[in-house]
């Protein structure tokens, strides 16, 4: 049986063994993808198990995507730039890696792109690298503000992007964008503010930064609706969670993997959400 897992700390929340283990078996593929919990202090350890064991591939999470990157042999081009992964692949004794996250944050935006001039992306770490790559090499972006707890990591992916594209914007941290006077269009929480420790938390108050027709976007998808979602659809804003991006990432990781597309129809949002 081939295997393939997820690494990450923490990963109870994660759907993604549900949808691969899913399509392999409609597939009748003899495979199976597990979670691999890892903590910080044995992360090197673990990773050089792996390397040694016959996984044919596997997906990395919070908080390890930037992280595993000195252990693969080589990064595809688009994840090179970003400098995050989220997907590898054994090829012979080597590890590719690969970034399907920027594929699948689009997804739940395409219809509404020509809508969107103005962003704020809420975090800066793995997630919020990718959702600025990925936006910005839409045209109809042209402003990306980020805020952060720790400005300093905002500061220093502006200024990356800055290196790659041209763009306006500004970085504040979580004290500072309460003063902004500023309203975008598109407010996206890529920071792990909302889920487990922190569910009853919202990563910013999004009241002075959103106009009648802001879309709030949380990257987290377990659960359904976040405080910040919650929040925002009192005010009757439009709100996207992070579901539809974990199964787009999922999809393009599984045709990497396997060479096959992701069967069609087999899972859908109640699936998961079911009580
Ligand atoms: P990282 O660890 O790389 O980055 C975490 C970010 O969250 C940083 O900006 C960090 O700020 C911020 N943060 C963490 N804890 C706190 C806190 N207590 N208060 C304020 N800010 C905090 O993680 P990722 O970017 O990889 O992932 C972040 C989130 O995105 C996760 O919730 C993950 O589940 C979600 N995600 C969802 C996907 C999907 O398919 N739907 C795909 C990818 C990610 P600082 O810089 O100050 O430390």
């Amino acid at each position: 049986m081939d295997k393939y897992g997820l690494i990450g700390f923490p990963l109870k929340h994660s759907f993604s063994p549900l949808i691969h283990n899913k399509a392999f078996k409609y597939l009748n593929i003899d495979a199976h993808y597990e979670k691999y919990e890892v903590s910080d202090q044995k992360f090197e350890h673990s990773i050089l198990q792996l390397k040694e064991s016959d996984i044919k591939g596997f997906n990395v999470t919070v908080p390890y995507k930037q992280k595993i990157i000195p252990y693969i042999d080589e990064l595809e081009p688009l994840a090179k730039k970003v400098g995050a992964i989220n997907t590898i692949k054994k090829s012979g004794n080597r590890w590719i890696g690969y970034n399907t996250d920027l594929y699948g944050l689009l997804i739940p935006l395409e219809n509404h792109l020509k809508l969107i001039s103005s962003v704020l992306i809420i975090g800066a770490g793995g997630a919020g690298n990718a959702a600025c790559f990925a936006l910005l090499n839409k045209k109809e972006i042209r402003k990306i503000d980020i805020v952060n707890r720790s400005k300093e990591n905002a500061i220093n992916l502006s200024h990356s992007l800055k290196k790659e594209f041209t763009f306006e914007g500004e970085v504040y941290d979580s004290k500072e964008i309460i003063k902004n006077r500023n309203k975008y269009d598109l407010i996206i929480n890529t920071t792990s503010v909302g889920m487990g420790d922190l569910i009853k938390e919202s990563p910013i108050n999004i009241t002075s930064v959103a106009h009648k027709k802001t879309i709030v976007y949380d990257l987290i998808y377990n659960p359904k609706e976040t405080l910040l979602l919650k929040t925002a659809i009192k005010q009757n804003l439009r709100v996207i969670n992070g579901l539809k991006m974990l199964i787009g990432q999922a999809k393009k990781s599984f045709e990497i993997w396997t060479g096959q597309e992701y069967p069609a129809n087999i899972i859908s949002e109640d699936f998961f959400y079911k009580k």
